[in-house]
């Protein structure tokens, strides 16, 4: 399903209109914290101004509501960011499709950037209405998605926009053809054997991924919290691990569902407090004493899961093996991260908390790929297809 890109079009002296996503944190003085996600998108950006386009960035910041203080969510700090990082100007319009966006989209040069006002401060863009899409759509003679954290909804910018601009080219930006080349096309023709490895607070959260997982993968390793859901499904005992009564029913489905290839741990490093200081204890999994809870896959476990990662080709990695933030409980995820980081498989890291977890220990550019979008990539490990993706124009 490989997607024309914004290298595959002819922008000079076209207006492109491209979705980004610079959804960045914001400090109490309206500073940006973390620029990342801006850097992201500089590679699309300069690739239309190189080439003498006018660009229009639209996004997202936040979850405005009514009666809030709107500045809190405006993008015009971001505006600052990225001309810092271009090493020129970026206009800044107030509104989205009002005056000043509509006067400043007419004032654009080739090679200048503007960038409008937060998409959510119009009702329209949650609601995927088509009248504010229209107007956005007028705005430019190409789209171009770069926004992969939001490639999974189907807000107004992402769906109702492009299919306004049916007949105009519609393609992908850089990010975006990344992450699909990665979790969809990776995964779909997968070099074997493909291991994928998931941990995190919830199954409920994964069920999903599991089960598509569980159709493609040779083998799924199971850690994190999620672990003990699993344990009392097979009869095991938890003490007071962080468990999901309500899915013990479903953990004995998967297991029946996943046989020899659903892959728990074999032993649990427990604390008898949530702090690093706590007492420890490491037992045999399914045999966590009453007044312990299990914060960790244990030794054993660890060592198992790294010899398995050893020989595959793919990995897919989503979700921590323990509480990685407070240690000595990195210890198995940060194993799992070596061992991931020392394999010569294709290996893809899933947004969120094993992003994060991959940044913190230093192993980030030994892998082949970590995502950008925490909810979009979950969905597409769980095999969804993106309205916001689909709609776009094929190579
Ligand atoms: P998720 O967002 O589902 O990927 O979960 C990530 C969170 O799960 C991290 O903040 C971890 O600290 C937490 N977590 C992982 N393992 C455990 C555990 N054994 N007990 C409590 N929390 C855990």
């Amino acid at each position: 399903m490989a997607k024309k890109s914004i290298a595959d079009v002819n922008v000079a002296g076209k207006t492109v209109l491209m979705r980004v996503d610079f959804n960045v944190p914001l400090d109490e003085n309206c500073n940006v914290t973390d620029d990342r996600r801006v850097r992201m998108a500089v590679p699309s950006i300069q690739s239309v101004i190189d080439r003498g386009g006018k660009l229009i960035l639209c996004s997202h910041l936040g979850q405005p509501k009514d009666g809030e203080d709107q500045s809190k969510f405006s993008l015009k700090p971001t505006a600052a960011t990225l001309s810092t990082l271009l090493g020129k100007p970026v206009t800044f319009a107030t509104d989205t499709v009002d005056a000043d966006a509509t006067a400043k989209v007419a004032a654009l040069k080739d090679g200048e950037v503007l960038l409008l006002e937060n998409l959510r401060f119009n009702k329209g863009e949650k609601k995927g209405d088509a009248a504010f899409a229209a107007k956005l759509a007028a705005f430019a003679d190409i789209y171009c998605n770069d926004a992969f954290g939001t490639c999974h909804r189907t807000d107004a910018s992402m769906v109702a926009v492009p299919q306004a601009m049916t007949g105009k080219p519609r393609v992908v930006g850089f990010l975006v053809q990344k992450e699909i080349q990665y979790l969809s096309d990776a995964i779909a023709n997968p070099q074997r054997p493909f291991i994928a490895i998931l941990g995190g607070a919830k199954v409920s959260d994964k069920i999903n991924v599991i089960k598509n997982l569980l159709g493609i993968c040779d083998k799924v390793l199971i850690g994190g919290a999620m672990a003990y859901t699993f344990s009392l499904a097979k009869g095991g005992k938890v003490g007071k691990s962080r468990v999901e009564l309500d899915k013990v029913e479903l953990a004995k489905e998967l297991i029946q569902l996943g046989g020899s290839k659903l892959v728990l741990p074999v032993d649990t490093h427990c604390g008898d407090a949530f702090k690093g200081d706590c007492n420890k204890v490491v037992v045999k999994a399914g045999e966590i004493p009453d007044t312990f809870e299990g914060f960790d896959i244990g030794p054993a476990t660890a060592a198992q899961y790294a010899e398995e990662l050893k020989s595959a080709k793919t990995v897919v990695w989503n979700g921590p093996m323990g509480v990685f933030e407070m240690p000595p409980f990195d210890a198995g995820t940060r194993i799992v991260a070596e061992a991931i980081a020392n394999s010569s498989a294709t290996s893809i890291i899933g947004g969120g908390d094993s992003a994060a977890a991959i940044q913190q220990l230093g192993f980030a550019d030994k892998v082949s790929h970590v995502s950008t979008g925490g909810g979009a990539s979950l969905s597409m490990l769980e095999g969804e297809k993106f309205a916001a993706v689909e709609l776009l124009d094929e190579a």
